[in-house]
């Protein structure tokens, strides 16, 4: 495309494709779903820009075989670029004891930054026709309408967990108090749930209380976004999503995950580098044999529970994979390494789509992050829950007792419950049961994943409205 300049404008021989610009919050479990709706967008025709904070943005172009450049990368017949906004967020793995600082530091910079990365692609020629937001940053949608810029939010958990802050946002329902903590929480389209089933950031007790301020502040403006794309597939959560459409403009867009022959996809959007040689190792170990430990990119153990898991996982004579984040490597025994050498393998980072569908894989004990939980279900592979907060709880409520997938494990773990857990979905005298469960859910999930399928059909309308938007002449500035 012959590009020439006029002052700050770039005058184009042809007209530019239409152009969403994605911003996210910096953390894996909020990346990675974003990057893969950025992905499936650009494949329609449309130039996505992506963007997150600078410190972030960098670590993921380093590990991935892409280099940043202005006009960015081909993904069928679209293009992703990449620019970053003018701030840094910190680490993004493990538990920051920061997050105050940090979400101050995001919520005064981040407006700012983000203007003026909108107003450097009006310069550059190619206006932005559509933001997509991320629900940990609420201000990006004040930024887009001040600016006069369509919005939508990509709300990266289960429906369920949307609807329950929704509901809560709007007093639609009894929740647990100060004074009164043992209540049952029965909202509209979700199963009751008790209060260890809520995502925890909504009990009085909660932790993290700045991030489930900016959750919350996203509730209240939510009537200036346009629409809401839901990582979730109504197959998954038809009640949920019914009842919650009534009151909002809900499309959904999942299960946003790698599709398995493009599971090592260059552009996977990781923070930590991944040890892809583990599937090399999982190649050498019988089918359904090994059991694939992972608790996200923020949960950390205590020491015990690791002493705990580690002591279990070297008697319990199967093989496995255990992901221990470089953040809590020195948390593992002493001489547990050398102990296990041909039992199993402990890595810092795996590819962990890639590691799901692989055949040899036959449980995963996960911490039941949203992620996750869609990435089993979409490899059929079993489940051992172990939530800790947020929403993990919730959707290890769903794993277990609506989709079946699994056990709960209870928080901190007990040696005799890991081992039965393990039991239990391996061979078991439920593990038939629940291994069919899991298959019914991959099958399912391929449905909604294939061409032509919700996401595709979803994605796809999304795409036609850009498309019309862009050539109505809606790249509408206010203000520049
Ligand atoms: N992940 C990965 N390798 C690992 C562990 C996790 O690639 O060793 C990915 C996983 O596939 C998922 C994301 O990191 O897409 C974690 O998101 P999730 O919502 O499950 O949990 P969070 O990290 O947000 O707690």
């Amino acid at each position: 495309m012959e590009t020439r300049h006029n002052g700050q404008f770039n005058v184009r021989s042809e007209p530019p494709l239409p152009h969403v610009l994605m911003i996210t919050f910096p953390n894996q479990g909020h990346v990675n779903p974003m990057l893969r709706l950025a992905k499936r967008v650009a494949d329609k025709g449309i130039l996505v820009t992506f963007t997150t904070t600078s410190d972030a943005g960098h670590q993921i172009i380093s590990l991935s075989d892409v280099v940043p450049e202005d006009d960015g990368v081909p993904v069928g017949s679209g293009r992703l670029r990449f620019e970053f906004l003018d701030i840094n967020w910190g680490p993004s793995i493990g538990v920051n004891p920061d997050l105050d600082e940090r979400m101050l530091h995001l919520n005064t910079a981040g407006p700012a930054a983000f203007a003026s990365l909108i107003r450097n692609q009006l310069r550059a020629g190619r206006p932005v026709t559509y933001i997509v937001n991320n629900p940990f940053l609420p201000w990006a949608v004040n930024v887009a309408t001040d600016l006069g810029i369509p919005c939508a939010v990509l709300w990266v958990q289960s429906c369920a967990v949307f609807s329950t802050y929704y509901q809560y946002h709007h007093c639609l329902g009894e929740f647990p108090s100060e004074t009164n903590d043992n209540i049952s929480v029965c909202l509209r389209g979700i199963p009751s749930m008790t209060p260890e089933e809520i995502p925890s950031f909504l009990l009085p007790s909660g932790p993290f209380k700045p991030i489930s301020k900016a959750i919350l502040e996203q509730f209240h403006i939510i009537d200036k976004v346009s629409k809401v794309f839901v990582n979730s597939y109504t197959e998954l959560e038809p009640e949920v999503i019914a009842a919650i459409s009534k009151y909002v403009h809900l499309i959904p867009v999942g299960p946003l995950v790698e599709p398995d022959n493009e599971s090592r996809s260059t552009l996977r959007g990781d923070l930590i580098k991944p040890t892809d040689d583990c599937l090399e190792w999982l190649d050498t170990q019988a089918p359904k044999s090994v059991i694939y430990i992972s608790i996200g990119s923020i949960v950390s153990l205590t020491k015990e529970e690791m002493a705990m898991m580690a002591h279990e996982l070297t008697t319990s004579g199967w093989p496995f994979l255990w992901v221990v984040r470089p953040d809590c490597r020195e948390l593992l025994p002493r001489g547990f390494l050398e102990e296990v050498k041909g039992k199993g393998m402990v890595v810092g980072w795996s590819p962990q789509n890639s590691v799901l569908n692989h055949s040899s894989v036959g449980c995963f004990l996960t911490h039941c992050g949203w992620n996750s939980t869609l990435e089993t279900l979409t490899a059929g592979v079993p489940v051992i829950a172990y939530p800790q907060w947020g929403d993990q709880v919730t959707n290890a409520k769903f794993l277990v007792d609506i989709y079946k997938v699994g056990v709960k494990l209870k928080a901190p773990v007990e040696r005799n419950a890991l081992h039965a857990a393990i039991e239990s979905v391996m061979d078991g005298p439920n593990a038939k049961a629940i291994k069919e469960h899991a298959a019914k859910w991959k099958e399912a999930t391929k449905m909604a994943m294939a061409k032509g399928g919700s996401l595709d059909r979803n994605i796809e309308s999304f795409v036609d409205e850009v498309k019309k938007r862009a050539t109505s002449g809606g790249n509408g500035y206010i203000q520049v």
